[in-house]
């Protein structure tokens, strides 16, 4: 049986849809801003005490957990973030934004060089 409440997304504070449903102890994130992923409810809780007092060294995370959460999305992907995985996937995530940027940045050093 599926439970369905509209509630903050838990990444962005957005309003959201929250499933709770067929696997134990996780629950469906429907945002239109961070899209679809899964969350188990240990992770939830310590989000949700992160944004309750402010701590940062957990928020400052977020945004890379949304990054990642929307280009699994639009590559038709889910994430499932958990309390053992997400420190992992934002750090990961932040690491392939910044190998990206630098790529992009000697691109252009290449392209202005060649000029
Ligand atoms: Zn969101």
């Amino acid at each position: 049986m599926t439970t369905r409440s509209d509630a903050c997304c838990p990444l962005c504070a957005r309003l959201a849809t929250i499933r709770r449903g067929s696997i134990e102890r996780h629950v469906l994130v429907q945002c239109c801003h961070c899209r679809a992923f899964v969350i188990d409810m240990r992770l939830n809780e310590i989000i949700a005490n992160a944004w309750r007092r402010n701590l940062t060294a957990i928020l400052g995370h977020l945004p890379w957990l949304t990054d990642a959460t929307q280009f699994a999305g639009e590559h038709g992907g889910i994430v499932t973030l958990t309390s053992t995985n997400w420190i992992y996937i934002a750090e990961s995530q932040a690491r392939e934004r910044l190998h990206q940027n630098k790529l992009r940045t000697e691109d252009v050093g290449v392209a202005r060089r060649s000029a």
